[in-house]
């Protein structure tokens, strides 16, 4: 195989040039098996401005090829990949060029694999290692501009490792260089970073307010319009509405550092509103850039406490500090209104009034409904319930009934003549303001007059020989009399618009709703989707908090708050609790009656049990034990009634005969329960004797008492 060596490095000047570039021992490593194979040119420039800047390295780098001739690979085989031109060594991923290169190697079709310096090949050590650890297995040998290595050689290979290290050092070295400079001009506040529009450097790199009045004058209404309306969506319609344009810098092209104007939208919103820098603010790290595993960057905004550097009141700005931090406060704040997960959920059938629309004030997240079937009735149950999705307590929930309730009476109160007409003076507030928009589109028409001017000029100086210049300026001077004529128009479309007074007609129709309003509303034949979606062209969302009473701030359509409280519905078990008065009625009842007796009295007062149903005795009994009243029994005793025992006793007759003389009015007793069972009067000093052959019909001293049993259910009164 030396003779192929020889032959080849023999074979022209060209070659014998590289010959001498390459160290001696280099020729030894190649050997027939490496020839067998192909070989591989690995380019690369890591960034598009080194592609286009530094073309010498690329040179260098396709030279190689002929170094690879020299070494016996006949030009056909050397493969050139080069497809990485302009990707960063940084990792392996994403390029293309790097992996094919390893998937050669790894497959053993790879003789050699060439690179302007190793740490072409790869910037990442970990790739590194790897390519030589797969050239060492597959014999591959590699090459670059200082010499020939064989990865199984011990000293080749720790020259490659260490080439290696180098390499991904000095790109660290590089990098922190960098990175220290800027941070240190930042600690100064003093890094002249883009600015957005509305602000601009002068000569001596000092922040200051844009010269162009219209401009500043767009930026200062987007900070006034978020101000009065507190929402970055409702600024994006004010500017919509009113046909105003945003102005926007152009960053690069040949036209870089333009103003264009366009449309507003709600991510510029956003952005302006976050931006510090209208605050006279400086700032730097707001964002952090990670590559991701599947090799994606991806830029993250910080949270405010994690900025490396902010400096407040730097240079002028358009707001103050203070109103910076609260638009960020009220962005924030709606952002938990109207987060992308907790959207409000479109009318649905059931009658839970506020479906979708009721906050959380506890946690601040929108709270979900529960159905609950009770007597008959669908009622609606609100829960906040998302905390306890991941197993923590539930935050709050409460019945929807009286919420609902309460919202529909403060919507049919809202509709009153007084507050249409409250309304209607806003409406004429507004006019002025239009008023102000209508100076700005003026001043935009203004602006496009003097385009279409300076276009007029241009093409009235320019040779008429000089055709093609001629044409061009021509075109753009009726292009710039095209967008004066758009301007007026729109101008004028938009004043007509504006100018809709409220005459006498609107205004009957305006006051008309307040009585239609409440007929709709409260027709049954409504149903309850309809009612919702009323209700949501006039309510913005409803927060709730439950203390010790439930406290609701409805927010109305337009931004006005209203504060509502009710008393926090009561657990259901005490809505079964007997109320007081009936319990002391019992009472009362008990020195007279028996239970029994004392359950129908209640009923026919038509009074009702807790649970809604009527009285009964051993109702009664429980009452009285819950209450610790005293029963019909202690009551006569402590009178001093006498049981049957103590009666017989006294009269010295048995139990039978005091019953009997009871019956037939001889003896006064009272029903101690609803058994039948009685207490007797003492015997007073005429007590009755026994006297033979005398019927008992004969000797009644009280009217004889019907003793009222289970059976008969009959109520005796007066015993
Ligand atoms: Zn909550």
């Amino acid at each position: 195989m030396s003779e192929t060596i020889e032959r080849n490095s023999l074979s022209g000047g060209m070659v014998r040039e590289c010959e001498t570039t390459l160290s001696n021992p280099g020729h030894a490593k190649v050997t027939a098996t490496h020839l067998k194979r192909d070989a591989f040119l690995y380019v690369r420039q890591s960034t598009l401005h080194q592609v286009l800047q530094n073309t010498e390295s690329t040179q260098r780098q396709y030279a190689l090829q002929q170094r690879a001739i020299a070494l016996g690979w006949p030009m056909e085989r050397v493969q050139v990949i080069d497809c990485d031109l302009g990707h960063s060594g940084a990792s392996m991923l994403d390029r293309e060029g790097f992996q094919r290169l390893v998937g050669e190697v790894s497959l053993g079709h790879a003789g050699i694999v060439l690179g302007l310096e190793v740490s072409r090949l790869a910037r990442n050590s970990a790739d590194w290692q790897r390519l030589v650890e797969l050239c060492a297995l597959t014999d591959t040998l590699i090459l670059d501009e200082d010499g020939l290595y064989d990865c199984n050689d011990f000293n080749d290979r720790l020259l490659l490792g260490l080439k290696g290290t180098l390499s991904e050092a000095e790109l660290h070295f590089l990098r922190a260089r960098l990175r220290g400079g800027l941070l240190n001009k930042a600690r100064r506040g003093e890094l002249v970073s883009p600015l957005p529009v509305g602000l601009i450097y002068d000569e001596s790199q000092h922040v200051r307010l844009d010269p162009d009045q219209q401009a500043q004058q767009a930026v200062r209404l987007l900070f006034e319009t978020f101000r009065r309306t507190g929402a970055a969506h409702a600024t994006v319609m004010h500017f919509q509405r009113e046909g105003l344009r945003f102005p926007r810098r152009l960053h690069t092209g040949a036209r870089k550092g333009e103003l264009v104007w366009g449309e507003l939208c709600l991510s510029r919103v956003l952005q302006i509103l976050h931006n510090p820098r209208y605050a006279g603010a400086f700032s730097f790290g707001r964002t952090r850039t990670r590559t991701w595993p599947d090799g994606e960057k991806r830029t993250q905004l910080l949270p405010f406490e994690d900025w490396l550097i902010l400096i407040p009141n730097m240079h002028v700005g358009y707001i103050s500090w203070e109103e910076y931090q609260e638009n960020r406060r009220r962005l924030r704040e709606s952002a938990q209104a109207y987060g992308v997960d907790r959207r409000k959920s479109p009318p649905r059938e059931g009658p839970a009034l506020l479906q979708g629309l009721l906050i959380c004030g506890v946690c601040g997240l929108r709270m979900s409904l529960r159905y609950h079937v009770r007597r008959g009735g669908v009622f609606p149950d609100y829960i906040c319930q998302r905390a306890h999705i991941n197993r923590a307590p539930r935050c709050q929930h409460m019945p929807g009934q009286e919420i609902d309730a309460a919202v529909s009476r403060l919507l049919l109160e809202t509709m009153t003549p007084i507050s249409l007409e409250v309304a209607l003076a806003v409406q004429q507030e507004i006019q002025t303001r239009q008023d102000e928009a209508e100076a700005l589109r003026t001043q935009q028409v203004t602006r496009a007059q003097y385009e279409a001017d300076l276009a007029a000029q241009r093409y009235r100086r320019v040779d008429p020989n000089n055709r093609l210049v001629a044409c061009t300026l021509e075109a753009e001077w009726n292009a710039a009399l095209r967008s004066l004529q758009d301007a007026q128009q729109e101008n004028e479309r938009l004043r007509q618009q504006d100018r809709l007074p409220i005459d006498d007609q609107v205004r009957s129709q305006v006051m008309a709703l307040s009585t239609d309003f409440p007929k709709v509303w409260n027709d049954p034949h409504t149903t309850d989707r309809d009612r919702k979606r009323m209700l949501r062209l006039l309510v913005e969302d409803v927060t709730v908090i439950k203390t010790l009473e439930i406290t609701l701030q409805v927010r109305l359509r337009g931004g006005t708050t209203q504060t509502l409280t009710l008393p926090a519905a009561r657990p259901i078990w005490q809505t079964w609790v007997t109320p007081p008065e009936v319990v002391q009625m019992i009472d009362g009842l008990l020195n007279e009656y028996t239970e029994e007796q004392v359950a129908t009295i209640l009923n026919e007062r038509g009074l009702h049990a807790g649970k809604g149903g009527s009285f009964r005795g051993y109702t009664i009994g429980a009452l009285r034990r819950t209450y610790k009243l005293k029963s019909r029994y202690e009551r006569l005793r402590e009178a001093g009634m006498l049981t049957v025992e103590e009666m017989a006793k006294v009269l010295a007759i048995n139990e039978k005969t005091v019953k009997k003389w009871h019956k037939a009015g001889l003896l006064r007793g009272y029903l101690s329960n609803d058994k039948g069972v009685c207490l007797f009067e003492p015997p007073g000093s005429d007590s009755p004797a026994k006297i033979q052959g005398q019927k008992l019909a004969k000797r009644r001293r009280f009217p004889a008492s019907k003793i009222m049993l289970e059976t008969t259910k009959e109520v005796q009164y007066e015993s």
